[in-house]
């Protein structure tokens, strides 16, 4: 090759592969290889897979499949080549395959069969690193793995058990993003209530100043960069508690996602989750009493195997009482290796589909009531896009791609990624309209 290697590279999954994804650019850049649009014009491919439910396994397998044909040379990574040896079977000439966060056996394997050109060129690396987010905003991952054994769950399978990352690299990570114009920071992990367990709250260094390896500590210190700092993935432990007050006093954006998943006590514990729903019921009244301000965002699962129409019916009474302000549901699906497939019959597909209806029907009618009820109220937002006679941005209730979006009339002459106040005029079940309160022209 006379040309500096090129390498395709396609990215599936979670915001958490997104990551991995970004590290193994970053590598890349790093290390003078270029990065193709196109199949034809790559050296060879890397696939970034997802292997969590079985349409995002056949997805990963039609991108491995599409690659092949049109390059021949493919390295796969990801959630799917920690799924024994599915990736093998199905396509025995591919060049190697990895587990997910595996930048390094990711570039030993590129190394192998296309070997840089070049030494180094760590002066084109952006201190940042290659993101694959728009530029005002990055997810910062602080943990890998899961030491929970939820029943449906096989990401401690693919991913290991918890292994969080030092809270000084976290905090440069960080530091660095906020100086490359990221205005917000979606804290991601698969459990973020969990950081820092595996080193015992280890102590650590960041700009001279000591920083437990812990959320809330984390928290403090994130708060301290001025920018919008937003908690997903929070397990819904004891000490969550703790960072409800840094989101009173607008430290860190009043925003929980912590995924609840049901409230029947008996179903929770054949899912191997923690908490009574009257203890969650009576916690989220004294987080709202702490932070009128904050917005809950929850997942949960119907038709869970063994699950009773009384048991349903209590998850439906619980969203009532709960007046969650986002939420996503799934039928269960029965993943390949979870033990929760063992358990009790499994519900018809026609009657999971029943209760997934009945379930949304009822959170879509509270999240337009709580929507309806921001109409008049101030609101910051951020700006993700302009459109032609206006803006698009979220306010800190909205976290980017999975809740609403609010629309601004009289966005002056405004920039992405900038913060404006705005007076909200009308909602439906998902969005918000706005004008902003002082346009700039
Ligand atoms: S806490 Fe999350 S990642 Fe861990 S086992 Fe449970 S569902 Fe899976």
């Amino acid at each position: 090759m006379s040309h500096p290697a090129k390498i395709g590279f396609v990215s599936l999954g979670c915001p958490k592969a997104t990551v991995d994804s970004e590290h193994i650019l970053t590598q890349l850049r790093a290390e003078g290889y270029l990065i193709s649009p196109s199949y034809d014009e790559a050296d060879l491919v890397v696939i970034n897979t997802c292997g969590f439910i079985d349409a995002a396994v056949e997805e990963s397998l039609d991108a491995i499949g599409e690659a092949l044909a049109e390059n021949g040379k493919v390295i796969v990574t990801g959630c799917l080549g920690a799924k024994g040896d599915i990736v093998q079977q199905n396509f025995p000439n591919v060049l190697a395959v990895t587990g997910p966060h595996a930048t390094q056996e990711v570039m030993d394997a590129i190394h192998n069969h296309c070997p840089p050109q070049h030494d180094p060129f760590v002066d084109l690396v952006p201190a940042q690193g290659i993101r694959l987010t728009p530029k005002h905003y990055a997810y910062l991952k602080i943990s890998e793995g899961c030491n929970h054994r939820c029943t449906f769950c096989i990401i401690p399978a693919l991913r290991g058990d918890l292994v969080s990352r030092p809270v000084n690299d976290v905090l440069a990570e960080a530091e660095r993003l906020r100086d490359a114009g990221v205005q917000e920071l979606l804290v991601i992990s698969q459990d973020t209530s969990a950081y820092g367990v595996d080193v015992k709250y280890k102590t650590a260094f960041w700009n001279g100043m000591p920083v437990k390896t812990r959320m809330t500590e984390l928290c403090e210190a994130l708060a301290t960069l001025d920018i919008w700092v937003r908690l997903h993935y929070v397990y819904p432990y004891p000490h969550v508690d703790e960072v409800i007050p840094l989101m009173a006093e607008g430290k860190i954006l009043p925003y929980l996602d912590i995924p609840f998943q049901h409230a029947s006590a008996r179903v929770l514990k054949a899912m191997k989750r923690p908490a009574s729903s009257e203890k969650v019921l009576h916690r989220i009244q004294q987080w709202r009493r702490d932070c009128p301000d904050l917005t809950l965002r929850s997942t949960f699962i119907v038709g869970f195997p063994g699950e009773t129409e009384a048991e349903f019916e209590e998850l439906l009474d619980f969203l009532d009482e709960a007046q969650l302000d986002r939420v996503g549901c799934f039928a269960y699906s029965p993943v390949d290796g979870a033990a929760a497939n063992a358990i009790a019959e499994h519900i018809p597909p026609e009657v999971q589909q029943e209760r997934l209806e009945r379930f949304m029907l009822k959170q879509a009618a509270i999240s337009a009531a709580r929507l309806q009820a921001k109409i008049g109220s101030r609101q910051q937002v951020i700006i993700d896009a302009l459109s032609d006679n206006g803006a698009i941005g979220r306010s800190r209730a909205d976290a980017p791609d999975i809740d609403g979006l609010v629309y601004i009339e009289n966005a002056g002459d405004a920039s992405i990624g900038d913060l404006m106040d705005v007076t909200i005029t009308a909602a439906d079940e998902h969005d918000l309209w706005a004008i902003a309160d002082e346009p700039s022209c």
